[in-house]
């Protein structure tokens, strides 16, 4: 970014921006309103400001770039997939889904990733960069705009590892609850960790009242070390009783997530363990049949035994659903459509707009 990045200013630190530059603490609030409520993405459309401040705030800052690459529709359930271009032509990706409840997003908290889980498409080429808070926020302003949708609800589940982008995640969160933006309520916001244990100490001690999920992956240290890297620095037993630590201090019942793979993380040994390992939690499980990619080799289970896995979890009393699946035609799972992207670039030099 060239000018000074506005769209991550909270409330008051905008306030005290404006009022640095000589204006009036209500023109903080004109220009807050503009870029959170009704994400605005050029100081031209601020018409309610004078044109000599206008062209002033183009001059030094600027609104996080938010460019649609590409729109997918599924064409199997109420799911949409976005590909956005940001400032430096990075390229991160969000998800659209609509419940019952009201509209889901789910969006990226890094370009790329650099955790390295085994199953996932957003890690192979690593981490180019952390997103800043207004390009966290951004995703959802567009989206908004994009559909003439609210978004009621957002989970960070998108590509990278939201508590290896600590402070600028924490941020987004209390921007996103803020009363003067879209004003989401913290407890329909959940952010999904693979396990960092300092940093989900944290977290749990800053008067949040979101959710957090629970990567798992294995039931086992040794199980989980396979698939998740990560695994190699915190001991399932640390992670765990980090879990117990977050829900003691923010009274937030834990939701785990468990990517079912064939033959690796899903036999009946498997299901008993994972029992065990919840049995005595207040917490929520997530089975996730895995979503094949390419590069990785792994299958997922039948859907016969995907069930028997689950049948066992509940009859041993855990609190289970299959998440059920959504977009897998629109390249669902984390990171395919920004990698295929990234792929076909490479190889092709193409750029595609779709919107089938
Ligand atoms: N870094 C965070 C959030 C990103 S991914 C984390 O690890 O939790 C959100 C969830 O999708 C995680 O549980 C992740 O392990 C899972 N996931 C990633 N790729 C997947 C795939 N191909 N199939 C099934 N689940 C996948």
């Amino acid at each position: 970014m060239n000018g000074k990045d506005i769209v991550s200013y909270n409330y008051e630190e905008l306030i005290r921006e404006l009022e640095s530059l000589g204006e009036k603490a209500y023109r903080g609030r004109q220009i807050y309103a503009w870029l959170h409520e009704k994400g605005a993405d050029s100081f031209e459309e601020m018409t309610n400001l004078p044109k000599k401040l206008r062209e002033r705030l183009s001059g030094a800052y600027e609104i996080a770039r938010m460019e649609t690459v590409a729109r997918q529709i599924s064409k199997t359930d109420p799911t949409e997939k976005f590909l956005f271009e940001l400032s430096d032509g990075n390229r991160i990706e969000s998800v659209l889904m609509r419940y019952r409840y009201g509209n889901s997003v789910c969006v990226s908290s890094q370009a790329g990733c650099r955790m390295g889980c085994k199953f996932c498409a957003s890690t192979i080429d690593g981490l180019e960069r952390n997103l800043a808070p207004s390009e966290m926020l951004r995703q959802i302003y567009q989206i908004q705009k994009i559909t003439g949708e609210r978004v009621s609800n957002v989970v960070v589940m998108g590509t990278g590892e939201p508590l290896d982008n600590y402070d600028n995640f924490v941020k987004f969160v209390r921007m996103l609850s803020d009363e003067h933006g879209l004003h989401i309520s913290q407890r329909n916001i959940t952010a999904s960790t693979c396990g960092i244990v300092p940093a989900m100490r944290r977290l749990a001690q800053e008067g949040l009242q979101i959710t957090l999920a629970l990567s798992l992956h294995g039931s086992t240290q040794e199980k989980r070390k396979r698939l998740m890297p990560v695994a190699n620095r915190y001991e399932l037993g640390e992670v765990m009783e980090a879990c117990d630590y977050y829900f003691g201090k923010t009274g937030r019942r834990m939701t785990f997530e468990y990517s079912l793979v064939a033959d690796v993380n899903d036999t009946d040994a498997d299901a008993e363990e994972l029992s065990g390992l919840l049995k005595n939690r207040n917490c929520h499980l997530n089975l996730i049949p895995v979503n094949p990619v390419k590069e990785r080799g792994l299958k997922r289970p039948d859907s016969k035994k995907v069930y028997e896995f689950e049948n066992k979890l509940e009859k041993n009393g855990i609190n289970v659903t299959i998440r059920r699946e959504r977009g897998s035609d629109i390249d669902g799972a984390c990171g395919q459509l920004r990698r295929r992207y990234a792929v076909r670039k490479r190889e092709t030099g193409d750029e595609i707009i779709c919107n089938d």
